[in-house]
């Protein structure tokens, strides 16, 4: 007998997770495994953050909070909304939660009905269409490729547009791909979401902090006021904090779609761990010139890598401007290497967990994370030259 909701067969488990999940069980075997599966910083939390958990855990605070984050905690993440990526909002428009992940899950509950169309530009983070899909919204990729920037067009946002759109999820810069959108490029989109005031658009901004190109962050809420009804803006403290344990993710729209959310929250978890919320004050509001120095390590990285999977024959990948992957693209080698999925198993075999594109709504590669050290990372190069030559 099978007690599955029809919701949940709608969905496949998180490959992000699943992949790393696969490596630690391999690792616990004893195998030698490089992770490069999952995007999560491998700096240590910044210790007075790490100061900031024992002192609330010290100081008693172990107990419900208000559902959608203490007054310190929402107070924090205005600051950060207003600081770091320009949108000033009052407290009533800012919500926090278990981790980005969990905001845009209840933000897709809270306002999806069967059928809706959400429009996702692919190759997209694995969850968007699992959440959507789960929802009981029907998915719509908006096809992107590395010669446009990953970017969706202004023509293409405008075809795929019906009476039942409900979403337009953003990301920039983007997982898988690092896609980033300029602020001409947002102006551009708002030119066709101006006459259709029925859609709703997620900028996720997570990696707002990683960026390697220069430019300025640009996000919808900024460039866009005429949005601002309808923007959900979706941040935290896992990327630029190297805080992913903690699962903190902050949200800010507009408050009809903050007090849905959180009444959807004040059934699902009830409030984001309490510990977790002193850690991320901490993390907001202290010193953020760690950061410079992260992002330059990152930067090295993401040369290193792009220069080692473009020396590999049938390999290839353009330069991210932001967030810390790569989007690699393997066609040449698929005729020989199979699917995606069994390209990746063999380079499991070699001793590297990538994800499969497919994942992403990609065809023909894989990512790979490059928050990881740097022997790691020129050790798991070596390993997937060695396992595409085989
Ligand atoms: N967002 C990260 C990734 O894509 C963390 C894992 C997840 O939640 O998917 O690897």
């Amino acid at each position: 007998m099978s007690g599955i909701s029809q919701a949940l067969t709608r969905i496949a488990p998180s490959a992000t997770s699943a992949m790393t999940d696969r490596a630690a069980a391999l690792r616990a075997e004893g195998r030698d495994i490089i992770s490069l599966s999952v995007g999560e910083p491998d700096f240590a939390t910044p210790p007075h953050v790490i100061a900031a958990a024992k002192a609330a855990l010290d100081g008693g605070q172990t107990r419900y909070t208000a559902v959608g984050g203490t007054a310190a905690m929402k107070a924090a993440a205005a600051l950060h909304f207003a600081r770091d990526l320009g949108i000033a909002v009052p407290l009533a428009q800012v919500t926090v939660s278990a981790g980005g992940k969990q905001a845009i899950f209840h933000a897709l509950m809270a306002t999806l009905n069967p059928g809706d169309e959400v429009l996702i530009p692919a190759p997209w983070w694995v969850s968007y269409p699992e959440i959507v899909r789960f929802a009981g919204g029907t998915v719509v990729p908006l096809a992107t490729g590395a010669a446009g920037g990953f970017r969706i067009t202004t023509e293409q946002l405008a075809a795929a547009i019906t009476p039942r759109t409900r979403w337009l999820l953003l990301n920039s810069p983007g997982n898988p791909t690092g896609a980033t959108y300029s602020a001409q490029d947002l102006r551009a989109l708002d030119d066709v979401l101006r006459a259709h005031p029925e859609i709703l658009v997620m900028s996720d901004d997570i990696y707002a902090p990683l960026r390697y190109g220069g430019a300025e962050h640009a996000t919808l809420a900024v460039e866009c006021p005429d949005l601002a009804e309808r923007v959900l803006t979706i941040s935290g403290v896992s990327k630029s904090h190297a805080m992913t344990g903690f699962r903190i993710g902050v949200a800010a729209g507009p408050e009809w779609l903050i007090r849905a959310m959180e009444k959807l929250q004040s059934h699902s978890s009830g409030n984001p761990c309490s510990i977790s919320q002193a850690a991320a004050v901490a993390a907001f509001t202290g010193p953020q010139d760690f950061l410079d120095g992260w992002r330059e390590r990152f930067r090295a990285r993401r040369d290193f890598v792009v220069g080692a999977i473009n020396a590999i024959p049938g390999l290839s990948t353009p330069v991210p401007d932001g967030a810390f992957y790569c989007m690699v693209d393997a066609a040449p080698l698929m005729a020989r290497l199979g699917t995606d999925e069994e390209l990746v198993l063999h380079i499991l075999e070699h001793g590297v967990a990538v994800v499969p594109a497919s994942a992403f709504g990609g065809a023909d590669g894989f990512r790979i994370s490059f928050a990881a050290d740097d022997a790691q990372l020129a050790e798991a190069l070596r390993r997937i030259a060695a396992a595409v030559a085989a």
